[in-house]
């Protein structure tokens, strides 16, 4: 009984819930160079996430997969890896995981063989409730081979009782929460999900005859492809034999895509519902202009996340803009680095002050974000030895007080700086003379939303106001629940 008890906690301990997948997708139909398109579209989707890639093609017969740690343009650059990926079709992957298992298994696309054929899937999100679904699967004998949430996806699709393919990929949506865009390759279809919320982004896009799922529109512009339109929220589409058909089997709730897209995490030259996010940025800017009530001599981004909003800000308030900092874009993201210590190190490693413009000068230094104050702390400090007079911080986005279960990698409430300290706290500990959040009305207005007016299409805003729109089952503690709840039935057998 002990043994059996140990196994089972070694089983739900091998998963680690704080993974987070906030990772790109990508798909294409109908391409002869379908995997050479698509090393081509995970490359321009590469912000999404650095950590690893993946490509799984299917010429009609056989599928084919090939994954590897590391960057695209490291990885499928060479004719011998996409000659290996042979086939018309196929779905990438790029993943960005902070916390959890670094491991080759946990890098996407998963491919599954179940009893209507191969499937292949790619997922960018956060499901909220995948320890509870993990459990039960565990329960009912699926054994897991990573420790990804994605894999509960696939798993769940094995398990229905439905024989199409298509039905099984509905009867796993069915049961999952969270937030997320999903690009699946069967043997007869590639098919695209967008979670009810549309919180997780996914377009449509056309290159000849080839449809072209992708997370962003840069991903669509890089191999010359045609946006058509976005995914809608809840929606399911299938691309087979040339033609896009549409599934809404889900019970229709109002659109409410993610406000960091918006802010900080797609690239700027992508559309978001109509405009770039680079526009979005730069109107982020100017709000926080608006709001602001100080002067200063030049305005200063923090490259390269703060760089539209600073540029709306100073062209707002009609003050100099210039490239106070130096970015080294040979360094990851600051936040990829897995602790405090080394995170703070990046900073350094990333950015270094220009003194030529900074000195003696009133500095107003604009970012995106402020998440755990890591960033702006260095930063200030850098400004001030390099010999800034005064520096002001503002930050294009509401202070971060709620974190994320929806696939965008912010901390726990613990870490996150503005959770935890009013703003007299957050500027003496980041150094700064004065610092200022843009405010909710003023970020609704920049994205062109009515400020919480419900006739409005919302923002999933959670980070600033607290408001899920998928309740959080798993970090609401069910699951620890669940796991005591195992373990007592394992010991009463
Ligand atoms: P911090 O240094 O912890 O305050 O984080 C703020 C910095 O990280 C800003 O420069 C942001 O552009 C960037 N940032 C914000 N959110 C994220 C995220 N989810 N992933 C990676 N970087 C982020």
């Amino acid at each position: 009984m002990k043994k059996h008890i140990k196994t089972l906690k070694k089983r739900l301990t091998n998963f680690d819930p704080k993974i987070k997948e906030e990772c790109g997708v990508f798909g294409i139909s109908n391409a002869k160079d379908a995997s050479a398109l698509t090393a081509l579209g995970l490359h321009a989707l590469q912000h999404r996430g650095q950590e690893g890639c993946g490509i799984v093609s299917f010429n009609g017969k056989e599928y084919f997969s090939e994954k590897r740690f590391g960057l695209v343009g490291d990885n499928f650059n060479r004719e011998k890896v996409l000659k290996k990926l042979q086939g018309d079709f196929a779905i990438g992957h790029n993943r960005y995981s902070t916390t959890g298992e670094n491991t080759l298994r946990n890098i996407q696309p998963f491919f599954a063989d179940t009893n209507a054929g191969g499937i292949g899937v790619a997922h960018n999100g956060n499901l909220t409730n995948s320890i509870s679904l993990r459990k039960k699967l565990v329960d009912d004998g699926a054994i897991f081979y990573t420790t990804s949430d994605t894999e509960t996806i696939v798993q769940l699709i094995a398990k229905s009782k439905r024989s199409k393919t298509i039905d099984k990929i509905v009867d796993a949506i069915f049961q999952i929460q969270g937030g997320y865009a999903l690009v699946m390759l069967t043997q007869t279809s590639l098919v695209g999900v967008r979670d009810p919320y549309g919180i997780r982004p996914l377009v449509i896009g056309k290159l000849k005859d080839s449809y072209v799922l992708a997370s962003e529109t840069c991903a669509l512009d890089i191999i010359g492809a045609k946006f058509v339109r976005e995914v809608e929220n809840g929606e399911i589409v299938l691309i087979e034999k040339n033609e896009l058909k549409s599934i809404k089997p889900f019970p229709l709730k109002k659109v409410r895509p993610c406000v960091f897209e918006y802010i900080y995490f797609a690239r700027p030259d992508s559309m978001l519902n109509g405009k770039t996010a680079y526009e979005y940025r730069k109107n982020l800017g100017s709000e926080l202009a608006k709001e602001n009530d100080i002067n200063a001599d030049i305005v200063v981004p923090v490259p390269d996340s703060g760089n539209a909003a600073a540029l709306g800000f100073a062209q707002h308030l009609k003050i100099k803009f210039e490239l106070g900092l130096v970015r080294n874009h040979y360094v990851g993201r600051t936040f990829i680095e897995p602790s405090q210590k080394i995170r703070s190190l990046g900073v350094k490693l990333k950015l270094n002050a220009n003194q030529s413009t900074i000195k003696g000068k009133k500095i107003i230094l604009v970012d995106d974000s402020l998440v755990r104050g890591t960033t702006s702390h260095k930063i200030v400090k850098m400004l001030y030895d390099a010999g800034a007079e005064e520096v002001h911080v503002r930050i294009a986005c509401p202070e971060i007080k709620f974190p994320d279960f929806y696939g965008v990698d912010t901390p726990t409430k613990k870490e996150l700086l503005a959770a935890n300290k009013n703003n007299q706290e957050i500027c003496q500990y980041i150094g700064a003379k004065s610092l200022k959040f843009l405010s909710i009305n003023g970020m609704y207005r920049a994205i062109g939303f009515d400020q919480r007016n419900e006739s409005y299409p919302q923002l999933t805003d959670h980070y600033f106001t607290g408001d899920y729109p998928v309740k959080p089952i798993d970090e609401l503690g069910d699951s620890k629940i669940t796991q005591l709840s195992l373990l007592n039935t394992a010991s009463n057998n």
